[in-house]
């Protein structure tokens, strides 16, 4: 019945989600959240009226929305992983609007407000202990980082916690095991940031589960989840970025248009859907199209000095969404 729902609902959805203003003495561009997928927001430099620009998702969580009420939404598609469907779920949007809010939860890694990457691990887990008279569930974890169009396996632990550079996958039997192994991820993108200026924010983090079970009859299922938090989707000023910056811009416009290229050619039914052109589409290629779910958060902050970016997030995620 999941499944039956999910596909009534097309295999590719956007959500757009809002978070808290930081500052209350900037100007607040939210005019409106509609419960059926509305969003309208206000041009700071026009008048009321004719400032107004309206966009349609699958559904708007504004910024009061909660980490669980976000996941609710999520969950029937996690729980089509475990019944052999491949997704996707990426975060979009610039850097500072709440990619990592929403996939890791707040810096610092405390139970409270967990993401989705842990909320989701936490589900399979619950899942395959529930129907382990039926199948039996093997549940392997990667967390891979791209930067500048190189992939790097970030973090794979071993029984004694060290990091496997040259590992590339984990069998994990616990939520504690897949925070373990989240942890290491998260130090090493820290010992990265610090050493080059922040760099996890102009990198793509990818968490992947792969899931194998078999019935007691022994047919077998394969799938997988693919968990990713974008690069921040900012436009850069050519005039004021040069060398490694500019080079790191490029390749984080390039490989971002290559996934809008890839989810549009796929929504249109395309006989050729380019996945070769970026690292990250040819490592979410399995995932992408055929039978796969996809779903896209789109990031945005209610700030006035956003309102460029907000507005360029939108766009993109409003194409992906109606083609
Ligand atoms: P990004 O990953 O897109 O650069 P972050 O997730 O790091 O952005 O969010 C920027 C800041 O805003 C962080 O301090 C984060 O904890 C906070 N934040 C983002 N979204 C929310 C939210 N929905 N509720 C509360 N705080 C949030
Ligand atoms: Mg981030």
């Amino acid at each position: 019945l999941y499944n039956m729902v999910q596909d009534l609902k097309g295999n590719i959805r956007v959500y757009c989600r809002i978070r808290p203003s930081f500052s209350p003495e900037t100007k607040n561009i939210i005019d409106f959240i509609g419960e059926d997928g509305t969003l309208v927001i206000l041009d700071p430099l026009k008048p009321q009226k004719e400032g107004k620009k309206v966009f349609q998702f699958n559904r708007v969580f504004g910024p009061t929305a909660t980490q669980d009420e976000v996941f609710k939404d999520t969950q029937p598609l996690i729980r089509s992983v475990m019944d052999g469907y491949n997704v996707c779920i990426f975060a979009y949007g610039q850097t500072g609007s709440g990619k990592t809010h929403t996939m890791s939860g707040p810096p610092g890694g405390s139970m409270k407000d967990r993401g989705i990457n842990y909320l989701a691990l936490n589900y399979l887990f619950q899942l395959s202990n529930k129907r382990k008279d039926m199948i039996n569930y093997d549940i392997h974890v990667q967390m891979v980082e791209i930067y500048n169009e190189q992939l790097e396996i970030r973090s794979c632990t071993s029984d004694n916690g060290f990091c496997l550079p040259d590992a590339t996958m984990r069998t994990v039997k616990s939520t504690t095991e897949v925070l373990n192994l989240m942890k290491f991820g998260e130090v090493n993108r820290a010992v990265s940031s610090t050493a080059i200026n922040n760099r996890s924010s102009r990198s793509h983090s990818v968490l992947t589960v792969h899931v194998h079970g078999e019935d007691t009859s022994g047919n077998i299922l394969r799938s997988c989840l693919h968990l990713v938090d974008l690069a921040g989707s900012e436009r850069v000023d050519k005039s004021e970025v040069t060398g490694d910056r500019l080079k790191e811009a490029q390749y984080i416009n390039k490989s971002l248009s290559c996934l809008g290229d890839v989810i549009m050619a796929l929504a249109q039914k395309n006989s050729h859907i380019p996945y070769r052109n970026s690292k990250l589409t040819l490592l979410l290629q399995d995932s992408l199209g055929g039978h796969a779910k996809t779903l896209m958060f789109a990031h945005v902050s209610p700030e006035e000095d956003s309102f460029g970016e907000t507005v360029s997030t939108l766009k993109f995620a409003q194409r992906v969404s109606t083609v």
